[in-house]
C-alpha cells in the first residue's frame, strides 16, 4: 500500500543548496525564520565541482569548491536550517500557503527561494561524462584560466560566451584553438567579437568542426574533432576543453508559474521577487549578468531579508492593519507633502482615540504593506472595518466622513 506523504510546515522552503540557497539559508535561518533546504544532489552545487576558487572574496590564497560551500553549510546549519536531501518534485506556488512536494513529503511554507541552478549544455560525445569539470571538461573560462597558463585549449562554439570568453583564455594560454560547427568566416558571436576574435594571433580556428570523443588516461588529454563536411577527425592535444555551447537552468518545475525568459531563466526584480507574492529566485537560476559564487551569495542574501520582511510584513498587515477596525494613515516621511497632514491626521487621532486608533504606515523603507492595501498614492487614510478596507481617502479627508464610517 502506498504510504500516504507526510505534511510538514514551514516558514522559508529553499529549493537547491549551491551558493545562493545555502546563503538564503543563512539570512533567513539567522532571522529566526524556520527554514527547510532541499538539494537533490550534492550541497554545496556547482561550485563543489571546481578545485581552485580564487576570485571569491575573503580567501587570498584561493580555497576549494567544496570547503568553501562546506562553511556556507556550517553556517546555515548553526543557524537552525533543516536540510532534506532529495528531489523537489512539483510545486504550488499561487496562493499564501505554498506547497513543495518531495517523493515523501509535502511542505507548506509562506516563502519559496528558487534556487535550482543551472547546468552547462554538453555536446554528447564520446567519453564527455569521463572528463566533466575537474578532469579537463571546463565551462567556465574565469575559474580555469590561470591554471591554463602557457597550455593550449580547445573551445567548443562560437557564440558570444564562447568568443568573449577565448579572448579573455588569451592572456593566460599558449593558443586557443576554437572549435566552430559553421563554414569558414561565419559565427554565432556579434561582429564586433568575432573580428577582434580573427585579428587575435593566438586563436585559432577549426571551422566545420564537432567533438567526436574525448581522450585521455585520468584526465584529458585529447579531443578528437569531425569535420561535419568531409567526416574527416582532427585529434587535437588539450588539456582543457571549454565548452560554450549554452547554459540550462534548471527551472522545469516552475514552468507556467513563474515568469521566465524565452530560454527558462526566472526573472526577478533588484529584491529578487518573481511574478508570484512570496516567491524568490536567486543565483544561476535567474536571468543576470554574471554567475559567479560572488553574484550567488548577493542574491542569497537579498532575498533572504526580504523573505523576513514579507513574512513580518504579512503578520503586520493581517494583525495590525486588517485585525482591528480603525484607521490607516499611508505616508512617506521623506514627503513634505505627506508630514504636512500628519498634523490633520494627529488631530483625528485625539478625537478617535477613545474607541479607535490611528495606524500608521511609512512607506520609505517599504512598500510591502501599502501594496497589500492596493494603495500607490500618498497621503492615503484608509478605514478598515470588520477585517476589509471599506473607504480610502486622500489628505483633504473630512474627520466626520471618518468618525461616521466607522460607527
Ligand atoms: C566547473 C565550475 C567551476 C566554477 N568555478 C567558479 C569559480 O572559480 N568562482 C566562481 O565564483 N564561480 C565559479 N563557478 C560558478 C559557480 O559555481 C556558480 O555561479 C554558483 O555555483 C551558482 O550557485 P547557485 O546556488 O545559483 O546554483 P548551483 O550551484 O547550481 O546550485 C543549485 C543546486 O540546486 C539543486 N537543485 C536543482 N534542482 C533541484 C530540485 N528540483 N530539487 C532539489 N535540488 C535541486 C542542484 O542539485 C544544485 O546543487 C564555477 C562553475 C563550474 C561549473
Amino acid at each position: 500500500m502506498a504510504r500516504e506523504k507526510q505534511i510538514e510546515e514551514y516558514d522559508v522552503v529553499i529549493i537547491g543548496g549551491g551558493a545562493g540557497g545555502l546563503t538564503a539559508g543563512i539570512y533567513c535561518g539567522r532571522a529566526r525564520l524556520k527554514t527547510l533546504l532541499i538539494e537533490k544532489a550534492l550541497v554545496g552545487g556547482l561550485a563543489t565541482y571546481t578545485n581552485e576558487i580564487e576570485n571569491y572574496p575573503g580567501f587570498p590564497e584561493g580555497t576549494t569548491g567544496l570547503g568553501l560551500m562546506n562553511l556556507f553549510e556550517k553556517q546555515a546549519k548553526k543557524f537552525g536550517v533543516k536540510f532534506k536531501g532529495t528531489d523537489v518534485k512539483t510545486v504550488d506556488l499561487s496562493g499564501e500557503v505554498k506547497t513543495v512536494e518531495t517523493f515523501r513529503n509535502i511542505y507548506k511554507c509562506k516563502v519559496v527561494i528558487i534556487a535550482s541552478g543551472g547546468r552547462p549544455r554538453v555536446t554528447g560525445a564520446v567519453n564527455e561524462e569521463d572528463f566533466l569539470f575537474d578532469k579537463g571538461i571546463s565551462f567556465c573560462a574565469t575559474c580555469d584560466a590561470a591554471s591554463n597558463t602557457g597550455k593550449d585549449v580547445l573551445i567548443v562554439g562560437s557564440g558570444d560566451a564562447a568568443i568573449e570568453e577565448g579572448m579573455f583564455l588569451t592572456k593566460f594560454a599558449n593558443k586557443v584553438i576554437v572549435s566552430v560547427i559553421h563554414e569558414e568566416g561565419k559565427m554565432d558571436c556579434n561582429e564586433i567579437a568575432k573580428a577582434e576574435a580573427l585579428a587575435n594571433p593566438k586563436m585559432e580556428f577549426v571551422w566545420n568542426t564537432v567533438v567526436k570523443r574525448f581522450e585521455g588516461s585520468e584526465h584529458l588529454e585529447r579531443v578528437v574533432l569531425e569535420n561535419v563536411k568531409t567526416k574527416e577527425e582532427i585529434s587535437i592535444g588539450v588539456p582543457t576543453c571549454f565548452e560554450f555551447i549554452g547554459y540550462l537552468p534548471n527551472t522545469e518545475i516552475f514552468k507556467g508559474q513563474v515568469t521566465m525568459t524565452e530560454r527558462g531563466y526566472v526573472v526577478v526584480n533588484e529584491n529578487k521577487e518573481t511574478n508570484i507574492d512570496g516567491v524568490y529566485a536567486v543565483g544561476d537560476v535567474t536571468d543576470k549578468f554574471l554567475k559567479q559564487v560572488a553574484t550567488a551569495v548577493g542574491d542569497g542574501a537579498i532575498a533572504g531579508y526580504a523573505a523576513e520582511k514579507y513574512i513580518a510584513e504579512e503578520e503586520t498587515y493581517k494583525s495590525q492593519i486588517l485585525g482591528k477596525d480603525g484607521v490607516v494613515f499611508v505616508y512617506d516621511a521623506s514627503e513634505a507633502g505627506c508630514r504636512d497632514c500628519l498634523a490633520e491626521v494627529e488631530k483625528l487621532e485625539k478625537e478617535l482615540q477613545e474607541q479607535h486608533c490611528i495606524t500608521r504606515v511609512d512607506i520609505y523603507k517599504s512598500r510591502g504593506i501599502s501594496d497589500r492595501m492596493q494603495i500607490d498614492e500618498v497621503p492615503r487614510l484608509a478605514i478598515v472595518k470588520g477585517g476589509k478596507i471599506v473607504k480610502v481617502l486622500d489628505q483633504d479627508f473630512d474627520p466626520e466622513e471618518v468618525k461616521a464610517t466607522l460607527v
